[in-house]
């Protein structure tokens, strides 16, 4: 089969670490008969620089029309004026926006050899973690009404959070699926005891229930599955919730694994166009240093590999080589401790396809 990806390296370490995942992708292409064919395109600060625009015209074009969108990373300091019109990370709302992504699957993997990463006990973490965060991505307080006004002379400011059956359906089912592609338990997360919209999100999930008997589903406020995640994530398997209360558990839930150089994601649609990227940011402070970890990145090529082009043996030979390595002790900075061995981004790279080739 032959596949299309859109490839943004970006800026920062973005460009370092979409070169070893592509050198990855390679032997995967070699071994199992696919060609990936290769689109590379501009978006963010180097996007800014050329073209005066951090998403410009031809790269979204070249972005719809693929069949996946790889991305390092966008940012740094050069673009980082708060006051600017112009940020590199309208980019990533721009595409998220026009490709219709609505989804965003964070899986929260901290792998056994790594334990010592997590800065949660050792009897907490046991083997690792595995749980894999589903959040809305394109509705919710983050989309909804929003104003400034003076009320009763005193100025005031609103957000609103609005979900309809129709956007809490499609993300309720991702999760329902990703759930029974796992250990078939769902915990939807929300604030029911308070939230209207909530309500609504916690019937519309307890009616898809019904179409999933597999599926063991359970739900929790938001503020308890805050304190859960650091208690005992291995309680979870999926957790399915909306935008806002996404973006802050996922960002918990990396933090409890530990290792930001490590963690993927996608983002999906109704297709199966998606949006693959670590989940790091461009890292200047590394950049150009040969010392970043691409392991995030490789996995988010793993993601794409299962989500956009349904090949599962394949993305679960890329997270079987990157176990493999890291049994046999292979770090970089990041994630280095005392008896390991250091390496850099290219030698953790080529040592990923070794294992794949093997
Ligand atoms: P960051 O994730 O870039 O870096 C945080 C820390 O983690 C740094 O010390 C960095 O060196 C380290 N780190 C990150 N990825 C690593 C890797 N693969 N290997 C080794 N170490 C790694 O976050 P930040 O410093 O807050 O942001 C830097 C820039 O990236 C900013 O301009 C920000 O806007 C942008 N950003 C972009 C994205 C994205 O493209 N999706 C996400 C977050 C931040």
């Amino acid at each position: 089969m032959k596949y299309n990806v859109a490839v943004i390296p970006g800026d920062g370490i973005g460009p370092e670490v979409i070169e070893e995942t592509i050198k990855v992708l390679k032997i995967i292409g070699e071994k199992f008969g696919h060609r990936f064919d290769y689109e590379y395109v501009l978006a963010g600060g180097c996007a800014i620089d050329k073209e005066g625009t951090p998403l410009p015209e031809e790269t979204l074009e070249i972005c719809k029309k693929s069949d996946a969108v790889l991305l390092g990373a966008v940012g740094g300091p050069k673009w980082d004026d708060p006051t600017a019109k112009i940020r590199p990370e309208q980019a990533l709302l721009g595409l998220r926006g026009a490709l219709n992504l609505y989804c965003n699957l964070r899986p929260a993997v901290l792998y056994a050899p790594l334990k010592n990463e997590s800065p949660l006990k050792d009897s907490i973490v046991k083997d690792g973690i595995d749980i894999c965060i589903v959040r809305e991505l394109t509705g919710g307080i983050y989309f909804g009404e929003r104003g400034l006004e003076t009320v009763d002379g005193v100025k005031s400011a609103y957000d609103t959070e609005r979900y309809n059956v129709k956007e809490i359906t499609r993300i309720a089912k991702i999760g329902f699926e990703t759930a029974m592609k796992r250990n078939k338990k769902l915990t939807s997360v929300d604030k029911a005891n308070i939230l209207e919209s909530s309500r609504l999100w916690r019937s519309v999930v307890n009616d898809m229930a019904k179409d999933y008997p597999e599926v063991e589903v359970n739900h929790l406020y938001v503020d308890n599955a805050a304190m859960q995640l650091v208690k005992d994530p291995n309680q979870f398997d999926v957790i399915v919730t909306s935008n806002i209360f996404g973006d802050i558990l996922s960002d918990e839930a990396s933090m409890v694994t530990g290792s930001i150089g490590m963690l993927p994601s996608a983002s999906l649609g109704e297709g199966t166009l998606g949006m693959y990227e670590p989940i790091h940011g461009s890292a200047p402070d590394i950049a150009g240093k040969g010392i970043a970890n691409p392991l995030a990145t490789i996995l988010s090529a793993a993601m794409m590999l299962r989500y956009s082009f349904s090949l599962d043996e394949e993305a679960k030979v890329i997270e079987n080589a990157v176990l493999a390595v890291l049994e046999d002790g292979y770090r970089t900075g990041d994630i280095m401790t005392e008896g390991k061995k250091k390496v850099g981004t290219v030698e953790m790279g080529k040592l990923v396809c070794k294992k794949i080739e093997a």
